[in-house]
């Protein structure tokens, strides 16, 4: 099977929670062959960014501070892919009605434990919102935002609403279902739901074909 890569799209605004998100940063991840798209720190600072789970002045701080401690910056990504891979088999059964696997989920809980660790609460004008402890040093600290938004959905009534994209290649893209009557069934319409509508369109025809081809005999 030949396997392309997915063009250029913005996985946030299709996945509806960062845990998510997180989880689609490897492409064709239900396929026997996922793309990885953290291949570096910088790229996990780089989803960091677009995503806005950090802010500018955040991010540079730990550019320089990966810049300085390059097996550290090395270790947490291998954490963070780690841990994404466990968000994604705990999300992916959980949108197929499955049992999370005892492995990821005891990861998980390991996570949660470490970045509630770091949770804060901020006092603003309009009432206290969540925060996290000043560390800028931290290279893991991405990954704190990431956990906290898994288990939040976890626990959320959204839970149940959790899908996957049905792409028979193994997309394998996640995210959550907020259509009225629970249908949506691709990652995106205009990628794969446009090639499954694509390939329904040609067995229907190559059907319609064939079905000529049998009445001819008893025609002629
Ligand atoms: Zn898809």
């Amino acid at each position: 099977m030949r396997i392309e890569p997915k063009p250029a799209k913005n996985p946030g605004s299709l996945a509806g929670a960062l845990c998510l998100d997180f989880a689609n940063t490897a492409e064709w991840h239900a396929s026997d062959h996922p793309r990885e798209r953290l291949t570096g720190y910088a790229e996990l600072l780089a989803w960091a960014k677009r995503r806005g789970v950090l802010g500018e002045k955040e991010i540079r701080a730990l550019s320089l501070e990966a810049g300085r401690r390059p097996q550290e910056a090395v270790r947490v990504l291998r954490r963070a892919v780690e841990l994404r891979e466990a968000i994604y088999r705990v999300f992916s059964n959980l949108a197929h009605a499955k049992p999370a696997p005892r492995s990821a989920l005891d990861l998980l809980n390991a996570e949660l434990a470490e970045s509630l660790g770091q949770a804060r609460l901020r006092a603003g004008p309009a009432g206290f919102t969540w925060g996290w402890a000043e560390s800028p040093g931290a290279l893991e600290r991405v990954l704190w935002p990431v956990m906290r938004s898994a288990a939040d959905l976890l626990t959320s009534d959204l839970a149940s609403r959790v899908g996957q994209c049905q792409d028979d290649r193994g997309c394998g893209w996640l995210f959550i279902d907020t259509s009225r009557n629970h249908t949506r069934r691709w990652c995106a319409m205009d990628d794969c739901g446009n090639r499954a509508k694509a390939r329904r369109h040609y067995q229907r025809t190559q059907k319609n074909r064939s079905d000529v081809e049998v009445e001819q005999p008893a025609q002629t």
